[in-house]
């Protein structure tokens, strides 16, 4: 029994939020949903892999219930555990079964941090079966139509000691998602914060010249997370320069001699 909190949160289906599509993903989804077909969806960090589910829950009309993976996190976590109150102890349903048993879409970010105990109690959810058995009250959850599992990982983090078992990862329909084009990139850019185009543009080709560099001198790509970042720094009045300082150099080093080689293209750039 723990009092442990949960790291999960729950979107209740908002106003969709803003989207750019980057291929067929869409129609991927709602494909997935409506057949019951769990979902797995590869890409590196900040690409938009949470924007687009939470996108496609406002699109499908369910709310959503995130959590994001670590290494420490447990079964009881995801499924629920016995919690202390005033009058003795009570059950309290963990994110995952609280999806189910409201048809909510279940989103578990960085899967492969999960440990591999961890897993296994969503095979009975990812099979025809679809059902999530409760072993600490005996109950077993027969998840409704509109119930989906989505889970999603950064291949690049991987060592191979962390990927996913064959056995996990041949339960779900995949689809893999990078930074998206240059030109998507750039109306994603100004779709979120209202930045000039030409800013946005050198922005956008300025983080393409970084990530050149990635395998080189970095072991991750500056993000479109992280140019929506530097946009919203750079709109609200802050030196271009020091913006990308803080929102695209400085995230992503802690070598002093990578930092002045960063920088050096940033002041190329603006
Ligand atoms: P991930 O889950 O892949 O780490 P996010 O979905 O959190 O990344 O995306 C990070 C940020 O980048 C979002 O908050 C959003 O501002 C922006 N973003 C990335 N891709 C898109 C896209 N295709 N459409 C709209 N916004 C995007």
């Amino acid at each position: 029994m723990s009092n442990a909190p949960q790291a999960a949160s729950q979107t209740l289906a908002p106003a969709t939020p803003f989207y750019k599509p980057q291929g067929n993903e869409v129609e991927l989804f709602q494909h997935a949903f409506k057949h019951q077909l769990p979902m797995l969806i590869k890409g590196p960090t900040g690409c938009g892999k949470t924007r687009f589910i939470n996108y496609m829950a406002a699109q499908l009309g369910r709310p959503v219930y995130t959590v994001a993976c670590h290494d420490d996190l447990t079964a009881a976590d995801l499924v629920g555990r016995h919690l202390i109150g005033e009058n003795g102890t009570y059950w309290s349903d963990g994110p995952l079964t609280r999806a189910v048993r409201e048809g909510a879409i279940c989103y578990l970010d960085e899967v492969v941090e999960a440990r591999k105990d961890t897993t296994v109690v969503l095979h009975p959810l990812t099979d025809d079966r679809r059902i999530l058995p409760i072993e600490r009250t005996g109950e077993i959850l027969h998840a409704p139509p509109e119930f989906m599992l989505v889970v999603s990982y950064n291949p690049g983090y991987q060592n191979l000691l962390k990927g996913m078992k064959p056995s996990t990862r041949q339960r779900f329909v995949a689809a893999r998602f990078d930074f998206p084009s240059s030109d998507l990139e750039q109306e994603v850019i100004i779709g979120e914060t209202g930045i000039d185009t030409a800013t946005a543009k050198r922005l956008v080709n300025l983080a393409n010249s970084l990530r050149a560099l990635k395998d080189h001198d970095l072991e991750e790509a500056a993000s479109t997370r992280l140019l929506v970042y530097t946009a919203t720094l750079i709109l609200g009045g802050y030196d271009p320069v020091e913006a990308c300082r803080a929102a695209m150099v400085e995230p992503l080093t802690d070598d002093d001699e990578t930092t002045a080689a960063l920088m050096e293209i940033v002041q190329i750039a603006f």
